[in-house]
Order: structure tokens, then sequence, then C-alpha cells
């Protein structure tokens, strides 16, 4: 568009406390720049909402911007536990057997609030075995399987938090009365995966955005570029570093 990077101001709306911590990391950043300028998190926003005084439900519905306005049921599903396999999935299946534009959408399996889920994929002759994992004991459990060699698997999904991002740090509390008998996280998730079912678009590759972005920016998926600018690194920190 046109636009120097240093005169754009991003700001995130996050389920997540974390996303303020990572926003100040060096390699954030791909254009020389910081990626995010400023983070706030879901209940914050919610706060602003309420303390301006603004009535969602009067306002008049309107598109969002492109090009981050468009956005498939992949994007949505990643705020539950499993959500970022499937969108994967959906994307690597129809990858694997050959580009058929109805590959599967639904993959069942991977769904759910438990700590620990596996699942085995017969795709185009191979056997592709997945782990999905929220919450951090879990996460260790499984992981000390993978280092013992109980357990492999050809890709692994892990969430902070127990449930996803749907029960985020960042996200409205609940008050305990309604917590010790609903579970908010499974509730969430629910209507994650109806927008989901109910969007025109619902993997990743059929967004008209992300093509272009890499037809023109990022060459093609798992590039050196997309590498550099997508994936991060993690080093051990002590509790409270910042
Ligand atoms: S799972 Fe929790 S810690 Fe991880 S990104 Fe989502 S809200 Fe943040």
């Amino acid at each position: 568009m046109g636009i120097d990077p240093k005169d754009i101001v991003m700001v995130s709306v996050m389920p997540c406390t974390a996303k303020k911590f990572e926003i100040g990391r060096d390699n954030e950043n791909a254009a020389g720049v910081p990626d995010v300028d400023i983070s706030i998190t879901t209940r914050e926003l919610a706060r602003l909402i309420e303390r301006v005084g603004l009535n969602f439900n009067a306002l008049p519905d309107e598109q969002f911007d492109t090009p981050l306005g468009i956005s498939t049921g992949a994007g949505v599903i990643f705020g539950a536990t499993g959500g970022v396999m499937e969108a994967a999935l959906r994307t690597a299946v129809w990858k694997l057997t050959g580009e058929e534009a109805d590959s599967p959408i639904d993959f069942t399996e991977v769904r759910g609030v438990q700590g620990i889920k596996e699942a085995t994929y017969q795709v185009a002759g191979m056997e592709v075995r997945v782990a999905v994992v929220s919450g951090l004991k879990n996460a260790a459990e499984l992981l000390n399987k993978v280092k013992s060699g109980e357990a492999n698997y050809h890709f692994i999904e892990i969430m902070g938090c127990p449930g996803g991002c749907v029960n985020g740090g960042g996200q409205p509390q609940v008050p305990a009365s309604v917590r010790n008998f609903t579970d908010i996280r499974a509730l969430r998730a629910k209507a994650l995966y109806d927008a989901d079912a109910s969007m025109p678009l619902r993997k990743s590759h059929d967004n008209p955005a992300v093509r272009e972005l890499y037809d023109t920016y990022l060459g093609a998926p798992g590039s050196h570029k997309a590498h550099e600018i997508l994936h991060t690194t993690y080093v051990k920190r002590k509790i409270h570093e910042i």
C-alpha cells in the first residue's frame, strides 16, 4: 500500500497477558520496526468499551478493512486447544492429497478440552501422527514421553493455558459461582467452532490475502523469508524475568 512501516501503529487485542512482554522482544519485527506497537487484553478492551459507555448492540455492522479484515474459519479456531492443529491439518491434508478442492475440513479428534489429545490420520498413503496439549503440566508430561522415545509425532501443538487462548490470562474473568458449574472453556470453544462452521472460507490457504502475501512477499510457505519473519525461538528464562 506504499505506507512507511514507521507510520503504522499496530494494536493487537489479545486473550493473553504474555503478549505485552512479547511485543518488546528483539526478534519480533519484520521491517526494522516492531510488528506490534500496543497489546491490550480482551478484558482491557471490554473495560474501555464499558468506561466510554459504548453500546455495541446499537452500532451498525460494517466490513473490516482489507487486507487484515479477510479471515477464515481456520484462523478463528486458533483460540481453542487443537485449533492450530486443525487449521494446519486442513492445509497439510489438502497439500498432501494433491490439492483437492474438497479435502476434509473437520478434524474432530483434536477438538475438546482434554489436556492431552492424540490422533493418527491416513493421508496419501502416509500415517500422520499428531498430539495436542494445553496446560504446562500436560506439556511437560508429553514432552517427557517424546524425550524418552515412548511417543513420537509429526506435529505437536502446545498451548500454555488449559483449554487454549479461550481461557487466557487476559480474558474476561468469570466468577467462581459460574465457573464451578459451567465449563467456560468448552462454551467459548463452541462459540469459535460455530463461527468457523458459518464462514465461507474455512482453510488458511483459501484466504486471498494470505495467498497474495506469499505470492508477492514471503515467496512460499517455509521459505527462508517466511521462516525468518514468522518463526521465533525460545530461551530459558527465570521466573519474573523481563
Ligand atoms: S494459550 Fe494462553 S499463554 Fe498461550 S497464547 Fe493463548 S492465552 Fe497466551
